[in-house]
């Protein structure tokens, strides 16, 4: 149960503040990728990570390059990339995080959408960190508001999805130009020919960090998987729990404060449960896991390091409550059910982001899992009934109930009470204040980062902002209505369809799906979007820039929706599968492109 192969985060040599905010934050153990990055990001080594969201990546290069900041100086140090302004935003507040006991340090989110003026304001007083997406980082460079001349190391975050944004020539552009002696770290999910050239092009002699992954599960672990966020987990968790049948549960989570924090909300809710961490002595430890097998308690919250090994024949279920950071620890985590040739359950909560971790679990484990439906309120409540009723006909069967019918039967001849109203009151008597149903509860329909920032659930990502956020796909809502934009871009500026969808999707926060049919001109291009923009969109798109051009955005409903005149029209199926005007002539490159870009 020790975690004696593996290093520590203390022995990886990261600056001590920085250590003290992991403590601080809850980590127990690097995660692999953490483990093989940090040593070389440290020595000032490029950097090449395959590892996708969810294994750990953002600390992975955050914690050293953090840690080699020189904080005496407000100059730009470290430049991190990402495809999205949730990104962006996600990766500066980790930094914050981690850097939380650096004094007068700074980090800087800068990404299309939001006001220049703001963004100037805050450049201008310095930040040893920016975070950003690549069309804004380099709009702010070409002005001089972003200087990097003392940049010491750049990542490239999720290079894969720059590439299918059709950012690589920006991120390119930015590689470019800035100072030839700089650290690169660059991860990408996959590894597509255009991203393993800028890594040949760019990194010197990196260092190159695959997350491998393992196969083989138990035959006898049913496997299924739940898609829920952050905030509703709770709430699954307990209506599983309430569903299940289960002998005892081991329950993962990520750090050592949430193994505590959920054991303590799951014993208020009267489940016998407790955690288990590294923090707590290997006696105690011990002790616990003792419980665990003799019944005394049916529940262990527990993190990946202090369950290794865990072999108690008793657990039925493992939930993974938050999803493990590779298909390895998956695999070992489900291994801990299934024990001895028993039947096991293992149930995994996915939230919006994370199915790229789910699609790679199903592929290292050679098995689909399924995705089961949370358990409805009225589900729960039928259950309850059926238990409520089950220990009365248990009482009925299997205990002495002489004394109380005696007493109950004075009490019905003494008051002359109908022996339903006495047995109905003393029912009410044992339930207490709490009611035996459920009540339905009305779902917050909630934006909060982790859905918006999903990379799978497009139909949530990105809508425009003062829109309905439970707008569906154009392919899926054929009823969205559609207006003509003019774009002041064109092919003499060389823009590709997915130029144009990236910079929309960025600076317009809508989703790409969202984004209609695109015809490129000359001189200039339209684009389909829905009706209704919100005209603070609008205006941000006017100020947007492509290729080098403002894009000065023009509504064309008022000119009615003809191609604006002259020059010669390349065109484009956009994104939208039911894009109405349909052109006549297809370009298929350009199709293909604008499909790449859908797809990201
Ligand atoms: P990322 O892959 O960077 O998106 O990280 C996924 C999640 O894992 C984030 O919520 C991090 O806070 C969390 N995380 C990263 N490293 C660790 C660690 N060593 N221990 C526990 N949680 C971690």
């Amino acid at each position: 149960m020790n975690s004696e192969d593996q290093l520590s985060f203390a022995e990886l040599g990261l600056a001590a503040p920085v250590l003290k905010a992991i403590e601080e934050t809850g980590y127990e153990t690097p995660s692999p990728i953490q483990a093989a990055s940090i040593p070389h990001l440290l020595e000032g080594r490029d950097l090449l990570g395959v590892a996708q969201t969810g294994t750990g990546k953002t600390a992975a290069f955050s914690l050293p390059l953090l840690s080699r900041l020189d904080l005496k100086s407000r100059h730009t140090q470290l430049l991190i990339l990402a495809p999205t302004r949730e990104l962006a935003i996600q990766v500066a507040e980790a930094c914050q995080t981690y850097a939380r006991n650096l004094a007068d340090f700074h980090v800087l989110p800068i990404y299309g959408g939001q006001a220049y003026d703001t963004q100037l304001r805050q450049l201008k007083r310095g930040a040893q960190v920016v975070v950003g997406t690549p069309g804004r980082v380099m709009d702010h460079m070409r002005r001089g508001s972003l200087k990097l001349n003392n940049l010491q190391a750049l990542v490239l975050d999720e290079a894969d999805e720059m590439l299918r944004m059709g950012f690589i020539d920006d991120v390119e552009w930015v590689l470019e130009h800035t100072p030839e002696d700089r650290q690169i770290a660059l991860f990408s999910a996959t590894m597509p020919a255009q991203i393993k050239k800028v890594a040949q092009n760019h990194l010197n002699n990196p260092a190159e960090i695959r997350i491998k992954a393992k196969t083989a599960t138990a035959t006898t672990i049913t496997q299924s998987y739940l898609r829920v966020s952050g905030n509703q987990k709770l709430d699954a968790l307990t209506r599983i729990l309430e569903m299940q049948s289960f002998d005892a549960m081991l329950i993962f989570v990520r750090t050592k404060s949430a193994t505590v924090e959920l054991s303590e909300k799951l014993a208020a809710r009267g489940y016998a449960s407790e955690a288990l961490n590294g923090d707590i002595s290997q006696n105690l430890r011990e002790r616990t896991v003792d419980k665990l097998k003799r019944g005394q308690i049916d529940i262990l919250v527990a993190t990946d390091v202090v369950a290794r090994g865990l072999d108690v024949e008793r657990i039925s279920h493992v939930l993974n409550y938050d999803i493990p950071y590779d298909t390895e620890s998956y695999i070992h985590r489900i291994g801990r059910t299934g024990r001895a040739g028993r039947e096991g359950e293992a149930i995994l909560f996915v939230s919006p982001r994370e199915q790229r971790m789910l699609k790679s679990i199903e592929r290292a484990t050679r098995q689909q899992i399924d995705q089961m439906q949370l358990p409805s309120t009225n589900d729960i409540n039928e259950k309850r009934v059926k238990r409520f009723v089950d220990r009365i006909t248990e009482t009925i069967e299997s205990q002495d109930i002489e004394f109380y019918k005696n007493l109950l039967t004075e009490y019905q001849q003494e008051n002359d009470t109908d022996p339903l109203v006495v047995a109905s009151a003393l029912a009410h008597l044992l339930q207490g204040k709490t009611p035996l149903l459920m009540k339905e509860q009305p779902r917050q329909p909630r934006r909060d980062r982790e859905e918006r920032g999903d990379r799978g659930d497009r139909g949530n990502r990105r809508q425009p902002r003062g829109m309905s956020t439970q707008a569906k796909p154009l392919k899926d809502n054929p009823d969205v209505k559609m207006q003509r934009y003019k774009l002041n871009v064109g092919h003499e500026h060389g823009v590709a369809p997915k130029n144009i969808v990236g910079a929309i999707a960025n600076e317009a926060d809508l989703d790409a799906n969202l984004i209609g049919s695109i015809e490129i001109y000359d001189d200039c291009s339209t684009v389909d979007l829905p009706t209704g923009m919100p005209k603070a969109v609008v205006q941000q798109l006017r100020k947007a820039v492509v290729c080098g051009q403002r894009l000065n955005i023009q509504d064309m409903s008022s000119e009615g929706k003809g191609a604006p005149s002259g020059g010669r029209s390349r065109r484009s199926g956009g994104n939208n599968s039911n894009s109405r005007n349909r052109p006549p002539r297809r370009n298929r490159k350009d199709s293909k492109d604008s499909k790449k870009s859908s797809d990201s």
